[in-house]
């Protein structure tokens, strides 16, 4: 058996590479960005190293922002949301180890490149952690044969090399669209294997990952009729499942109390660091634990829970927000009903 450990940079393809790769695909076929099946991934490499190959470790690093500019404090943290969904996803559903770097941005520095004025000063912390793992397994008696890695940047060559002069064999897997062209500037001397691209069609059509249809059931109290309903497998949470049907319903409004302009909606989704999105007519509406009353703490929410609110713009409108935004949120407890 040939032992073979995949490193991934996870960073580089989620930030950059998966992106390039979806734009270079023909948009008649792609309106939601390619992912990749990363239980496939393993195998897919596996056959195109030639076979007898079993992975023994699949690793994925990462790296999260700590020290953020205050401007940027609210768009990171939704980011850092749907990153920590990810990772999980990683761990849990396809058992990767995952190891986070600590980005540092010393509070100063713009997450965004429009926002800030020249490069970003920070050392991407992935590559070196990446590196140094590698070179931890390539140390140790018989733990690796081949060390697979999944990367677009050329920062990654001197841990080729230092990988071959220990007698271990390198092979790379990355994004011909999305890579840095110096990755392979001297690939004779670096891989054992001729490149794998993940954007080859054939390749391509292996490792991407399709959405797996699962039956759950609408938990909604406005449901009508069976409550079993198709959805995308993976993407909703079980305990408070809502179908798209009871999603868009607006519930009536609430009488006795409605103020000018007042509008009724039910909350989409909370996020513990302080904000939430309310669903309206089938759209979302951005709102903030201050928009919420004095004695309102925002994890008293729940999904599905009926609010009004004022609505201040709708999506695309107005300011920074993609997305609509709500002010006046006020809950409709039960009692009030
Ligand atoms: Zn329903």
């Amino acid at each position: 058996m040939i032992r073979a450990m995949l490193f991934v940079d996870g960073r580089w393809l989620d930030t950059w590479g998966l992106r390039r790769l979806t734009q270079s695909l023909p948009s008649s076929e792609r309106r939601t960005p390619f992912q990749i099946d990363f239980d496939a991934l393993p195998e897919v490499v596996a056959a195109e190293l030639g076979g007898g190959v079993e992975f023994v470790r699949k690793m994925f690093f990462s790296s999260t922002p700590v020290n953020l500019h205050p401007g940027d404090v609210r768009s990171a943290k939704e980011k850092i949301d749907r990153n920590e969904q990810r990772f999980a996803e990683l761990r849990n559903r396809f058992r990767y180890e995952v190891s986070i770097s600590l980005a540092d941005y010393r509070g100063e520095i713009r997450m965004r490149k429009e926002d800030r004025k020249g490069p970003l000063p920070i050392p991407n912390p992935v590559p070196m952690a990446l590196g140094a793992e590698a070179m931890f397994y390539a140390a140790m008696p018989s733990a690796l044969d081949v060390a697979v890695f999944l990367v677009g940047d050329e920062v990654y060559r001197p841990t080729f090399r230092a990988l071959r002069r220990m007698g271990k064999r390198v092979a790379l897997a990355t994004i011909r669209e999305g890579r840095d062209p110096r990755l392979l500037a001297d690939a004779s001397e670096t891989l054992d294997w001729k490149p794998i691209f993940i954007d080859n069609a054939d390749v391509l059509d292996k490792v991407e990952l399709r959405p797996r249809r699962a039956l759950m059931e609408c938990l909604s109290p406005l449901h009508r009729g069976d409550r079993s309903v198709w959805v995308i497998e993976g993407l909703e949470e079980p305990s408070n499942f809502c179908c798209s049907d009871c999603r868009s319903v607006s519930p009536p409004s609430v009488e006795g109390k409605s103020r000018e302009g007042e509008l009724a909606g039910t909350v989409s989704r909370i996020f513990r660091h302080g904000y939430g999105f309310i669903l309206f007519e089938g759209k979302e509406y951005f709102f903030h634990a201050s928009d919420l009353p004095p004695n309102t703490e925002l994890f008293t929410l729940k999904e599905n829970d009926r609010v009004t609110f004022r609505l201040e713009s709708r999506p695309g409108q107005g300011g920074d927000h993609k997305r609509g935004r709500a002010r006046d949120v006020t809950p409709v407890r039960a009692e009030t009903r």
